[in-house]
């Protein structure tokens, strides 16, 4: 995998996960989560498997009972039986200071833990069972995030902030209050944490809520006020094209801004759908940001008018996978490969110009044009394809430019 250099980062401690570099200018970690039973090693091995082999450099796993708690251990073990060293974050709510306590196996197999304060305990408890989860931290030596969420904020808190805003002459709207409550919720939070002695290098804050405006909104001040480093998210992103859309806009802008050192994109799964999807659109949205480069892009046209044969679709298609297939191969052997530009066009109009601006791209012949596809490699015409056969001809260009390029570098 390749990093860009994002010059307007902000500047955050570095925090290491289990290996992985969190914030520090490292390059912007991905992160997913998975929906199994914890208690059920064997589901939640595949599964953790599949998010890594996808490209997920953490996973979650909740930790929610006594048999989830058994179970860390074991997972741990059967990934690194498989090779797979990806660090295991556990998510906590409400019992992770007993379990943590309870289970020394499950608190050493964990590269991290996951807060919620929200969620930590009520009353006088709740700062006991707070310093409990930090001194753990501390005797494990692992870094903490303290992950506020909407949907969980601290009631106490968000009492006393309306309280105070109520007395005010002139108070402020409820969603600023709100806003104001998250921010507050994660630095409090953050700074009790740092007075039982945990560094800032061992502190990601969060404040995941569900609306992109409010993330971006809280994200923003969040980032303004604190140093720590940052895990973005929308809390409950959506289904199919609505979490893929949200997530996006979201996470473009904030990261855009320079803010944001790891990200989850929390997409719910259609029914059947593989939860490396999640995965996928967050590696997706990196590369459109051109943060970071996981596989060769291919850019292709929408077609229209111009092109009533799908032959161009096909071969977008064919030359797709193609790649995708010979990834895995070509990261070990090319390094770098995955920077690597592909155009495939529909007709004169744009094709040349789009060819000529990838790495290696062809424009294929539209309506009443000649039948000829000519082929450009880092903007000069080096062939013409005509006839059949004109997509094995390209996709093996495609390899032998592969090869020459990036056995170079
Ligand atoms: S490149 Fe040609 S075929 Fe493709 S969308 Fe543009 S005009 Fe239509």
């Amino acid at each position: 995998m390749t990093a860009f250099s994002t010059p307007n980062r902000r500047v955050t401690p570095t925090v290491s996960v289990g290996g992985v570099r969190i914030g520090g200018g490292a390059p912007v970690v991905v992160q997913s989560m998975t929906n199994t039973d914890t208690a059920d090693v064997a589901a939640t091995v595949k599964q953790v498997a599949e998010l890594a082999r996808a490209g997920s450099e953490l996973v979650r796993i909740t930790v929610n009972n006594e048999a989830a708690a058994r179970a860390v251990p074991a997972i741990r073990e059967a990934l690194d039986g498989q090779g797979l060293d990806v660090p295991l974050i556990g998510d906590f709510h409400f019992n992770g200071h007993r379990l943590l306590t309870d289970y020394p196996a499950c608190a050493q197999a964990l590269a991290k833990y996951r807060i919620n304060p929200g969620n930590v305990g009520r009353g006088e408890r709740r700062d006991t069972q707070f310093a409990t989860l930090i001194e753990l931290a501390l005797r494990y030596d692992r870094p903490v995030r303290i992950g506020v969420n909407w949907g969980s904020l601290d009631p106490e808190l968000v009492a006393r902030l309306m309280d105070a805003n109520a007395r005010l002459a002139r108070p402020e709207p409820v969603q600023e209050v709100t806003y104001e409550a998250m921010v507050q919720s994660a630095l409090d939070s953050a700074r009790q944490a740092e007075a039982i002695g945990l560094p800032a290098d061992r502190i990601v804050l969060s404040c995941k809520m569900s609306g992109v405006q409010d993330l971006i909104t809280v994200y923003r001040r969040l980032a303004a006020r604190s140093p720590f480093a940052l895990h973005l998210g929308l809390t409950e992103a959506g289904m199919g094209a609505k979490g893929i859309v949200a997530s996006t806009a979201a996470l473009a802008v904030l990261l855009q801004e320079g803010i944001g050192d790891t990200i989850r994109v929390s997409l719910t799964p259609e029914p059947g759908a593989p939860r490396q999807r999640e995965v996928e659109v967050a590696q997706e949205i990196l590369q459109a940001m051109e943060l970071r480069a996981f596989a060769p892009q291919v850019t292709a046209c929408p077609g229209c008018g111009r092109t009533t044969s799908t032959a161009f679709q096909q071969l977008a298609l064919d030359v797709q996978n193609h790649l995708r297939q010979r990834l895995p191969e070509w990261r070990q052997r090319y390094p770098g490969v995955e920077t690597l530009r592909v155009a495939v066009m529909g007709c004169v109009v744009n094709g040349p110009g789009e060819s000529k601006n990838a790495d290696i791209g062809i424009s294929l012949p539209g309506n009443g044009e000649r039948p000829a596809a000519p082929v450009f490699i880092e903007g000069r015409k080096v062939a013409t394809l005509k006839g059949e056969g004109i997509a094995e001809a390209f996709v093996q260009m495609v390899d032998r430019y592969v090869r020459e390029r990036y056995s170079r570098s």
